[in-house]
């Protein structure tokens, strides 16, 4: 490894990150992580902390899973690719999918389609049902309605169903035909509702509304993740998910269930759909499918919707999609791997007993400390904070004092991610109640601070 300084100094001299302006990379060099054990990082000064950003919400078993390094290590010895494009597969990938198939069965999801990362399964997704209505003769169902505060990766058409203007702006003109809706965001709204299953009664309303303006037969998929994660963990009440369903099923569109976040166990369920009841036509994973080991993912579609393709007689189901990477042997070992110690350590249950934890210690820091405005979590291992300078006009922080906690909260023993306005915590499911009172304990060192 090159020296401290040299690597300080260089770093973002030759490559720009993603989601940074590259000046300000420059000016003010990011944290250089430099090794990881466990749940902690080490960074290039020696200081380690716990990574209550578990990666990025993909490391949910840790850095130090050695049944999957054994497996990766394996794979790579014996077979380090090959392709699943029509004609070829690879051995390790057929037994993934019949896990997967075992693992996603309660949601009534049985196919895989594999993909590199999130933003490839939604695009997957995406594509996969505009194909599905097309094969069934109605070519005019093209649109898709997705939730304003959604995250969904971004290529082109991630983006056009990303319902956060910082990843659209610079990047439109964006895919025709997309909508977005209110999201189930209690802490604000613009039907001024606080209470959450009425919020939630008013999005599905607005749903409806919608697709009666746009007109049913012209939209193929509703996307959305189960609990909003990158737009500030939004955890909707308990009956929107589940109204979403019955809208979608009514007028005979898909649910796409985005769960690159919350499948593999983070809302403290195996999946994120499953915690509320729903099963979806398509789901989308990635992260933790392999825990941050190996770049990956996969689409899972239901049973019903792989009928329609595979019963197809008029050739318009021959898949004009894939990536050179989908159905990876080395990415496929590590996905068994990680499949077995998450069910293995039951990680979900993990996931609710620290979540509320954490989400308690959270709701007591609230009311300490007057800059936090809303608290959210409640649902496994996701958590938010969402800060205001002044708590009665909810007016958001300044970036300065946001970076400022985090800036002492890392000196005092955990990282933590900073979103807009917000402090996002997904810390690895593996965590122990020690980690979640560092975690605490260093959050209120950065807020005693300012
Ligand atoms: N969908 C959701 C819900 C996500 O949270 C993310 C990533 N945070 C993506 C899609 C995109 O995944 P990736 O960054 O692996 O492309």
């Amino acid at each position: 490894m090159k020296d401290g300084n040299f690597l300080k100094e260089h770093n973002a001299r030759s490559m720009w990150h993603p989601m940074a302006h590259p000046a300000d990379s420059l000016a003010n060099p990011p944290t250089i992580v430099t090794g990881a054990q466990g749940v902690c990082i080490t960074d290039v000064d020696g200081h380690e902390v716990v990574d209550a950003v578990g990666g990025l919400w993909n490391v949910n078993l840790g850095f130090s899973c050695q049944p999957v390094k054994d497996a990766i290590a394996a794979q790579l010895d014996r077979l380090p690719y090959y392709s699943t494009f029509r004609g070829t597969t690879n051995d390790c990938v057929i037994e993934l999918s019949e896990e997967l198939r075992d693992f996603f069965a309660p949601d009534g999801l049985t196919r895989a389609f594999y993909t590199s990362g999130g933003s490839d399964s939604v695009e997957t997704a995406l594509r996969l049902a505009r194909q599905y209505h097309k094969i069934r003769g109605e070519a005019g169902r093209v649109k898709y309605l997705s939730l304003k505060k959604g995250y969904h990766g971004t290529h082109f058409g991630g983006a056009s169903v990303n319902g956060n203007a910082n990843f659209r702006t610079q990047y439109e003109p964006l895919l025709p035909g997309c909508t977005h809706i209110p999201a189930p965001y209690t802490y604000r709204n613009p039907f001024n509702e606080t209470d959450p299953e009425r919020l939630a009664q008013l999005c599905l309303a607005a749903l409806e509304d919608e697709i009666a303006f746009q007109g049913a037969g012209t939209i193929a998929a509703f996307i959305m993740e189960p609990v909003l994660g990158a737009g500030g963990v939004i955890p909707p009440h308990e009956s929107f998910m589940p109204g979403v369903r019955d809208i979608c099923s009514k007028h005979g569109i898909l649910l796409i269930a985005d769960e690159v976040i919350t499948a593999f166990g983070r809302t403290g369920s195996w999946t994120g759909s499953r915690h509320w009841g729903v099963q979806p036509d398509l789901m989308c994973t990635a992260k933790a499918i392999t825990n941050g080991y190996f770049p990956f993912g996969a689409v899972m579609i239901s049973e019903d919707v792989a009928q329609v393709f595979e019963q197809d007689e008029t050739g318009r189901a021959a898949i004009g999609h894939g990536y050179t990477y989908s159905g990876h042997p080395v990415g496929a070992a590590a996905a068994l791997a990680c499949l077995a110690e998450t069910k293995r350590l039951n990680v979900p249950e993990n996931a609710a007993a620290r979540g509320a934890e954490l989400f308690a210690g959270l709701q007591k820091l609230a009311a300490t400390y007057d800059l936090i405005g809303d608290v959210r979590g409640g649902h496994g291992l996701m958590c938010a904070l969402e800060l205001v300078s002044d708590r009665a006009a909810k007016t958001p922080i300044d970036k300065g004092t946001i970076g400022k906690i985090q800036e002492v909260a890392y000196q005092s023993g955990a990282m933590v991610r900073v979103s807009g306005p917000n402090i996002i915590l997904s810390p690895p499911l593996v965590l122990t109640a020690d980690d979640v009172q560092t975690i605490l304990s260093a959050l209120d060192k950065g807020f005693a601070a300012v």
